[in-house]
């Protein structure tokens, strides 16, 4: 029977998994040792391939799916190409349909070239496998962020491993460690937010799932991840992306690095770079940063891969290198592994041969980038099983994970404002929805998802509900009237929208009891999501404006990538409820929000801004604060964000007492326990989050963070019920890095913080 076969099949899958290191160390000695200077040269360069067909459904229209077979042959065996991404031109296939085109793939690379070896073949499956159609797709890393849920990060992570395997994809480039703490940027929903500690720890978590605990990534279940892009990469100065930023050694290390140093600690095999410039110097070209800080000082023994185009852009858009072939040089002696080329290949597998034969780039330079890319393939276990056969996978798709997605999307939705307690809605409640992101799923599920901006989503999407239908089914749909009021054009740029009925969307709130106006963007990313204003749109805004003068309760559920700016509405609305891009599942999980069958538990991952000209994050410095210090300036703080960092309301209340710490002083070497009690004091059951946040109240010669998340845990209490949590901290948790980038713990005062409570306490000893 099935269930029996299921097993049969999951077993024999098991079996397999990754090879020792020193065995993975023997083989690429032996390989290596054969390969000629082309061929290790085309082990580095990384391509994607059309298939045969043109027009816009010529992935997913064409049966057979077919390679052009003379452009397979001439990059495979003539230039002996090593790996291939994104072939699907941006378009979601089947599992089938990938297994066929990377079937076809691995043929020519294991049959018809001199050595056998196999491509690796990568792709961004980055909230779900986001370009298999039928995967189940997870909120985007945002949302995850805000659920605060390590067990379902890693989970999210595995089942996104297994449906990659299932699609015969050994290789994805996910997570996202950049910091996402400029909401100007395009891509801070793909980020964990804003905060180190919390990257650092839902990172780890979500390189396990893809990986395997152990790094078992030779198990047929689980892919190599890759973490990108390093480093710095969120943080343009002009909010724009691929644009010059400049981050001191201090704040580099400080802020930026954590998350990258917690997962090459818990063993990730790969890494992609930032294609951004740092203090002048692109990164694709900074010896200090790709060799001293990644391969030295962090001890990265794996895979450093560019990012799409970045070695070319070198010579064409910073213009460090007069040439392409200078700039290829300088990429490669920098440390750069493996170029995502990925379209014209023959300059850079032509040009890297030269610089070897000039001298310019030394041998030792290209075993070492080869060796890190054999022992991942070895690690794959690609030598055996070049490709992965959907048949053996026969929980793709299946409720189990879809209940997962769900249960994340549930968990990520942050409560931001509930005045009145007018949520939950009555089950009898009349309801108006209304807003550009009410029905749609492509919002719901933002870029990255079936294609690259996530504007081919509906058509895979017609399973799932949007707002709209999930609300339908949970009120009933004689309780639901519906008028978008706003739209964004279907046709148009990623910002373009149209006005759309208002005025019979303020006609239509008179006879209901609720208006849910679900706001927020379009989907985008990269460049074409550059953003001129945070400001939510003047459209947006009249219709919120609109409704709020009706005088019927406004619920602002918010759908967007990043915070847009919503001050000039929120005052008038009674609610907020931010869903970020939750996915598939996030129509369901917000209307089971709404209607009170889910407590909300979400919590911001980052400060949500009141203006365009006021992002400070909540990791801010003293000064940001002047005017709240009684008697040092006389006029309005900077530091007033909308919501601040870790902020989530519930349908219950949560009570902190009697934070107690194990001792008044702490010394070097010592650990010190801090204990909370927490009380849900309200009549439901619920979730919640207790942070732990500590603020170091003098630091010599640098102006310390006003406070930093130290530690958090989720927990689950019914109406009644109390937990006693314990922290731990160490000295370690209460270092800085010094104004040279050193790591200082420095005796003093320090203070710690959890919900309304807080302790001081004091470091003694040396400073070192
Ligand atoms: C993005 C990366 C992505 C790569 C491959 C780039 O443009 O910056 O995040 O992994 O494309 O699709």
């Amino acid at each position: 029977n099935a269930q029996a076969q299921k097993g049969k099949t999951s077993k024999a899958l098991k079996a397999q998994a990754t090879p020792s290191p020193t065995d993975i160390d023997q083989k690429v000695e032996e390989l290596l040792a054969k390969m000629t200077l082309e061929e290790k040269v085309g082990q580095m360069a990384q391509i994607t391939l059309d298939v045969v067909g043109k027009g816009e459904n010529r992935y997913s229209s064409i049966e057979p799916l077919q390679l052009d077979e003379a452009e397979l042959k001439k990059a495979l065996v003539d230039y002996k190409i090593g790996s291939v991404l994104n072939t699907a031109n941006n378009r979601a296939l089947t599992p089938e349909k990938w297994y066929s085109v990377i079937s076809q793939i691995q043929e020519v690379a294991t049959k018809d070239t001199r050595l056998g070896i196999p491509v690796i073949y990568g792709v961004d499956e980055i909230h779900g496998a986001t370009y298999t159609a039928g995967a189940t797709m997870f909120p985007q890393q945002i949302g995850q962020a805000a659920s605060r849920n390590r067990e379902l990060v890693r989970r999210g992570a595995e089942i996104t491993a297994y449906e990659t395997r299932a699609s015969s994809i050994p290789w994805n480039f996910s997570p996202v460690l950049d910091l996402g703490a400029d909401p100007r940027f395009s891509r801070q929903f793909e980020s964990f937010g804003e905060d180190p500690y919390l990257a650092a720890e839902l990172g780890v978590q979500m390189i396990d799932g893809y990986e395997g605990v152990r790094n078992n990534i030779g198990h047929p279940e689980h892919v190599a991840s890759c973490m990108k892009h390093f480093l710095g990469y969120q943080v343009p100065t002009s909010g724009k992306d691929r644009t010059p930023t400049t981050i001191s050694e201090t704040e580099l290390r400080e802020y930026h690095l954590p998350s990258f140093k917690a997962a090459i600690d818990a063993g990730a095999h790969t890494i992609m770079i930032n294609s951004g410039i740092i203090n002048g110097v692109p990164v694709h070209s900074n010896h200090d940063i790709l060799t001293k800080l990644l391969k030295e000082e962090l001890g990265f023994k794996g895979l450093v891969v560019t990012d799409w185009g970045d070695i070319e852009y070198l010579h064409t858009r910073d213009r460090v290198a007069s040439t392409h072939k200078e700039a290829i040089m300088m990429a490669v002696n920098a440390g750069v592994d493996m170029s995502m080329i990925p379209y014209q290949y023959e300059p850079f597998c032509n040009g890297l041969v030269e610089l070897v034969k000039e001298g310019k780039v030394k041998e030792e330079r290209i075993n070492d980038a080869v060796r890190r890319i054999l022992r991942v393939k070895y690690a794959l276990n690609l030598f055996e099983r070049p490709t992965t056969n959907p048949k053996d996978y026969p929980l793709f798709g299946s409720k189990a994970f879809e209940q997962a997605a769900y249960q994340m999307a549930a968990e990520s939705i942050t409560l931001l404002k509930n005045e009145k307690n007018v949520l939950p809605l009555a089950k009898s409640a009349k309801v108006l929805v209304t807003g550009p992101n009410a029905n749609s799923m492509r919002t719901l599920n933002g870029a990255w998802t079936y294609s690259w901006q996530g504007e081919k989503v509906e058509e895979f999407t017609g399973k799932y509900n949007t707002i709209l239908e999930a609300l339908q089914q949970e009120l009933g749909k004689k309780n639901v009237t519906y008028v978008p009021g706003v739209s964004y054009k279907a046709d148009g740029k990623y910002y373009e929208e149209v006005a759309e009925n208002i005025d019979q969307a303020v006609a239509a709130a008179k006879g209901v009891d609720a208006i849910i106006l679900c706001l927020g963007e379009n989907t985008s990313t990269e460049t074409p999501g550059n953003l001129s204003d945070l400001y939510l749109s003047d459209l947006q805004t009249e219709l919120a404006q609109k409704l709020a003068a009706t005088g019927k309760p406004v619920i602002l559920v918010l759908n967007e990538g990043r915070p847009r700016v919503i001050s000039r509405i929120e005052p008038e609305v009674q609610a907020v409820v931010q869903a970020y891009q939750p996915g598939n599942f996030g129509g369901d999980a917000l209307a089971d929000v709404l209607s009170g069958d889910v407590n909300p538990s979400g919590k911001l991952p980052y400060n949500y801004p009141r203006y365009p000209n006021a992002l400070v994050p909540y990791i801010h410095k003293p000064a940001a604060e002047q005017g709240k210090v009684a008697g040092v300036y006389n006029y309005e703080a900077d530091y007033s964000p909308q919501y601040e960092f870790g902020h989530g309301l519930s349908y219950t209340t949560f009570t902190y007492s009697n934070l107690e710490l194990s001792k008044p002083q702490l010394l070097a070497n010592e650990q010190l326990t801090v204990s909370v009690t927490v009380k849900n004091t309200g009549s439901r059951e619920g979730k919640e989050t207790v942070q732990l946040f500590t603020s170091d109240l003098y630091a010599s010669g640098i102006t310390p963070d006003v406070r930093r998340l130290r530690r958090f845990e989720k927990i689950a209490l019914k109406p009644g019920e109390s937990k006693t949590l314990t922290f731990t901290l160490t000295p370690d948790d209460l270092a800085y890095i010094d104004r040279n980038g050193k790591k200082t713990i420095e005796a003093g005062e320090f203070e710690v913080r959890i919900g309304d409570q807080a302790q001081k306490f004091t470091l003694v000893g040396h400073t070192f």
